[in-house]
This record gives C-alpha cells, structure tokens and sequence, in this order.
C-alpha cells in the first residue's frame, strides 16, 4: 500500500521518527521552496535577464520508509525520480541554452555515529530493503534530503552545455558572437 500525501509538500530535513515501515511517496515540483532553489542553483550562472522563471521545470518523487537496518539500527530508506529542465549559459556564446536532467536514487540514511566507522564511508553503499542504497547520515534522526538530490542533480547536469549544436561561438580576437555578426577576423 502506498500512501499519497495530499500536501505534496515536504522540509529539506525530515526526521526518522516521522515515517513508519509503510511507505509513503511524495510528488514535488518548484512550488515546494527548497525544489526551487535547486534550480535557482541550477540558474545560476544565467544573468538575470536571460531567467525565464515559467519555463523551468523540476519534479523530485520520493517515496520514503523507516526500516531496520542490520548491524546499523533504524534507517530512512529514500528513493528518488527527478527530471527537470533549466537556462544555462552556452560554453561558447554565453546565449541561454535549454538543458533537461533526470536521475533516480536509492538512499539509507543512518545514524551518524558510523561516520567514522573504517568499513563505511559517504561513498558506500549498504545493502538493504532488496536493493543497494547508498549511505547519507542522519544527525540525531534528522536526514538532509535535499542534499541526496542535490548530489544526483549535479552528477547529472551536461557540463557542456550549447544553445545550438552549431554554435559558432565567439570570435578570439573581438569578442563578437559570430552567430550573429562575421568580423572577418576567422577568414585568414
Ligand atoms: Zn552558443
Ligand atoms: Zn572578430
């Protein structure tokens, strides 16, 4: 049984206690505050007049359990859907491009007290609830989700973003878009 939450609305730290062995799914988009600021970040670059708020797009889908976890006690096993779409700057010209990114993730978190454990670091993954989860840890019961999309979304994000695949950039010598203008100064 999966149960929707009508409110569709969920904090960036969510605390262990709050969920039970019952999973529980939540459908966000950028009307949920800390959703919009991922793509705030994502915009970032972007001057402010290129920023087309409508346009962008983001759901983050999580569905959430509270589990016994072995040899590591009580965990928020948490998995994730994203997609979104954002303005980025174009590596040549600079011109916005519109980029699309879309991910999942299976997490655990689990208490910080094996931060240090020699066997598990953040790069670990622990097998659990049939599936391989990649370890976060929670402060006292309270677990950053964000941050867990947060890592997904920038792994995922095209670090050469081009508004066009022809895009011509611009020119090393004036600095003039050639998209737009020939300065002469590439025929030699
Ligand atoms: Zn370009
Ligand atoms: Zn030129």
């Amino acid at each position: 049984m999966v149960q929707t939450n009508e409110k569709d609305n969920l904090d960036e730290f969510i605390k262990v206690e709050s969920f039970i062995d019952e999973e529980r799914e939540y459908h966000l988009d950028k009307s949920c505050s800390w959703v919009s600021d991922l793509l705030a970040e994502l915009e970032e670059n972007l001057e402010e007049k290129e920023k087309s708020p409508e346009s962008r797009k983001m759901t983050v889908s999580l569905r959430i359990k509270r589990k016994e976890i072995p040899s590591y006690g009580e965990g928020l096993i948490v998995r994730g859907v994203f997609s979104g779409n954002y303005l980025t700057p174009c590596i040549k010209c600079l011109a916005p491009a519109a980029e699309s990114v879309a991910s999942d993730f299976e997490s655990v978190f689990i208490t910080n007290k094996f931060e240090d454990d020699e066997d598990l670091d953040e790069t670990l993954s622990i097998w659990a609830d049939n599936s391989e989860l990649e370890v976060y840890f929670h402060d006292r019961g309270k677990c950053h989700v964000k941050k867990a999309v947060h890592e997904h979304l920038f792994l995922k994000i095209n670090p050469y973003p081009l508004h066009s695949e022809e895009c011509k950039g611009l020119c090393t010598k004036c600095g003039s878009d050639l998209n737009h203008n020939d300065c002469g100064h590439g025929a030699q």
